[in-house]
């Protein structure tokens, strides 16, 4: 998964640019980048492994000059986690130069790289995303949006985009909708975001989302919509609301706190813990899913964990041995609120179940007589092809165990987990238009033919852009 934000009029872009990642953040650890473009013309790029507070020296900042900025935080993913795969990419032309930013998932990746390679293309990254910049420079139509419309044509999967072609910045978000885009206004300017918090830090105010499938441009003859992609039906990601976004935005036009509550409230009335003497949650994920369970059931809602914010993603594996030994560096149970209770310990997913069996085994330590564990998501069995890093199927904890293996193996008296009905009727506007595929197996789309050269961009290069 990645963040991207984008600015356009602003003699500040990429200043502003540098804050709205710093809101992105939780979208992307592996690395940061802006692309600034002046007002000659000319791109300058600076992009750095880690964290946006650690990447950009004050002089590297001052050197991002003009009015067009764009930006991107990225997510770790196995094998990939290089300098050359950071983002946004900024490739020099026949016409010019061309910057993109791309948070998403392409599924024929494979296919459309091979292609391009036996053709004479040269690639310096292992990046899905490249594969657009290529075609975007091979586009023949005259105007920017149409250029990057053509490139489009035949790109499947997850996308949203922001590209800056000479002077215009053009965005597009991918038809079947996956991942969220949002446009904004500061002033005069145009702003561009993954997620509404990151228009928040710089003052700007929420104009629209991007709608699947469409294409935006901004330049000095002013702004454009084109609908040049072909129509799909919605499947906007479900998890972004589950987990992936932060609970001060607005994603898919709905605000991500109403709906992990509503997760919550769902989860507390299809499986109850009756008995039970307090609630909480696994921070920070599934704050406000908790909340939300406390408020249905009546039970006091108590902070049992601590979380340490000061571990960072590539923290020194500490030298215990044993599952809890991460696990212990990350949180700490507070033994007042626990001992001698029956807790309600919500989350709002599981994955390989590492973590939850590790924190039960905190829990538990520090004197829970019951540990009730809730999930404010239904069972993930299928790995995401649209821009989550789930892993393969044999990874997936709740595809490999049955609900009473799962429950043994987690050391929870018992397990609960919202339904898929129950998880959609959370949504925002209802159930319908989600892609559910990680937890019903339905893939909206035909998948990857080849999924692990996609993910693990071995042999031919090729891993997911994020
Ligand atoms: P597990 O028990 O499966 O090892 O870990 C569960 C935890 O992972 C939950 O707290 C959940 O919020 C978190 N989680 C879910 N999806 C992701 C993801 O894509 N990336 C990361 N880093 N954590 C995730
Ligand atoms: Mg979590």
């Amino acid at each position: 998964m990645c963040g991207v934000f984008g600015v356009y009029g602003h003699k500040e872009a990429a200043a502003l640019t540098q804050l709205g990642l710093y809101s992105l953040q939780h979208r992307g650890q592996e690395s940061a980048g802006i692309v600034a473009i002046d007002e000659n013309g000319r791109g300058r790029v600076s992009r750095a492994m880690g964290l946006v507070s650690e990447g950009f020296a004050d002089a590297e900042m001052a050197a991002l000059l003009g009015p067009i900025a764009i930006g991107h935080t990225r997510y770790s993913t196995a094998g990939s986690s290089t300098i050359e795969n950071a983002q946004p990419i900024l490739a020099r032309v026949r016409r010019g130069h061309i910057a993109l930013a791309h948070n998403g998932n392409l599924t024929n990746a494979v296919e459309l790289r091979r292609e391009l390679e036996e053709e004479g293309a040269i690639f310096s990254s292992t990046m899905d995303s490249e594969v657009i910049v290529h075609r975007i420079a091979r586009a023949q139509s005259e105007s920017p949006e149409g250029r990057v419309a053509e490139a489009l044509a035949g790109v499947e999967g997850a996308y949203c985009l922001l590209v800056v072609l000479d002077e215009t910045i053009v965005v597009a978000r991918d038809p079947h909708g996956w991942r969220p885009l949002v446009m904004g206004r500061l002033a005069d300017s145009v702003v561009f975001a993954s997620e509404t918090c990151a228009l928040d830090i710089v003052g700007a105010t929420i104009e629209r989302e991007i709608q699947p499938g469409e294409i935006v441009a901004i330049d000095r003859q002013g702004m454009r919509s084109i609908r040049a992609l072909p129509s799909a039906p919605i499947n906007r990601c479900v998890f972004e609301h589950v987990y992936f976004a932060r609970p001060d935005s607005k994603v898919f036009g709905g605000s991500v706190d109403r709906s992990r509550r509503a997760l919550g409230r769902q989860l507390a009335r299809e499986c109850p813990a009756p008995g039970a003497q307090v609630v909480f949650a696994v921070p920070d994920s599934s704050n406000s899913a908790a909340l939300g369970f406390a408020e249905e059931s009546g039970l006091p809602y108590e902070l049992a964990l601590i979380r340490n914010h000061y571990v960072g993603r590539t923290f020194i594996q500490p030298t215990q041995s044993g599952r809890d030994a991460k696990v212990k560096v990350k949180y700490n149970p507070v033994r007042e609120i626990i001992e001698g209770k029956r807790v309600v310990m919500v989350d709002d997913s599981i994955v390989r179940g590492t973590t939850t069996r590790g924190l039960v085994s905190l829990v538990r330590g520090a004197g829970a007589r019951e540990v009730h564990m809730r999930v404010s998501s239904a069972p993930i069995i299928s790995s995401c092809y649209y821009g989550i890093d789930t892993p393969r199927r044999e990874e997936l904890i709740a595809a490999q165990m049955t609900h009473d293996e799962l429950t043994r193996h987690l050391g929870v008296d018992s397990l609960g987990y919202l339904s898929i009905g129950g998880m959609l009727s959370a949504m925002p506007d209802g159930p319908e238009g989600y892609c559910h595929a990680c937890f019903s197996g339905r893939y909206p789309t035909a998948i990857p033919s080849e999924p692990e050269l996609l993910r693990a961009g071995s042999a031919a290069g090729v891993s997911v852009g994020l």
